[in-house]
């Protein structure tokens, strides 16, 4: 199975929403060798790639890209490199850009992705301007790609995965995320029937967050009891 990342996802939705319009093939995971572009347009010879802190920022990793943007040079592909600036700086080359990228995070793709249809655009491939929102879209893009998991959360925390909603979630099954997921995702309480959102993590780490509709309730329900208990008391004493 192919690795992908999130914000990789993040791009290619982002390409194809932009160029959907035009009929635009984009192809994840496109090879050359030894070497896979994480996108690649083909009728454009155009190939993207999205360069994270955590997997490029060492002298391999260094190597790897500069050998890879020679192998693209070699046959006539131009290459479009979204990269983090805690990556090494990569030998010039003609027929590669590179748009730099700050801090990886929610806010940073949404601004970094517009910027790379901008650059499309001026290398003459036919994309309209969409706006990209790396949070809200989260759970449509992940039902996209995430596959099922060995310790998910159907097999950890089997009454926690039965609230989960699926068609809420876009589809996307509970036995894709594992107990640590930050994954925000919809719930349907199986008491009150109600759905909320809230964080994997929180559902199944030590908070134990439950349904906020009827757990509410009951926390009013005791501290009216407890009212009523201790004016009893009062008057007990009295
Ligand atoms: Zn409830």
């Amino acid at each position: 199975m192919r690795k992908t990342s999130y914000p990789e996802q993040v791009m290619l939705d982002t390409i194809r929403r932009a160029g959907s319009d035009e009929g635009l093939i984009v192809e994840e995971g496109h090879r050359l060798g030894l070497f896979e572009f994480d996108a690649f347009l083909p009728d454009y010879n155009i190939a993207i790639e999205y360069d994270a802190k955590y997997s490029h920022d060492n002298s391999i990793s260094e190597i790897r890209d500069n050998e890879k943007n020679q192998a693209a040079a070699l046959n006539g592909i131009r290459v479009i490199r979204v990269r983090s600036l805690a990556c090494p700086v990569l030998d010039p080359f003609d027929g590669v850009e590179v748009i730099d990228m700050g801090t990886e995070g929610y806010w940073e793709w949404n601004k970094v992705f517009p910027k790379l249809l901008n650059k499309l655009r001026d290398m003459g491939v036919p994309v309209k301007d969409v706006k990209v929102d790396s949070r809200g879209d989260e759970l449509r893009i992940r039902a996209g790609y995430m596959k099922p998991v060995k310790n998910n959360i159907a097999i950890t925390h089997p009454s926690v995965a039965a609230e989960w909603d699926r068609v809420k979630n876009f589809g996307l099954s509970p036995q894709c995320v594992s107990r640590g997921s930050h994954l925000r995702a919809w719930w349907k309480c199986s008491y009150c029937g109600k759905s909320w959102h809230a964080m994997v993590t929180d559902r199944c780490g030590q908070r134990h967050s439950g349904c906020p509709h009827c757990n509410n309730s009951s926390i009013i329900r005791s501290m009216k009891k407890k009212a009523v208990m201790q004016a009893k008391a009062a008057s007990v004493s009295c």
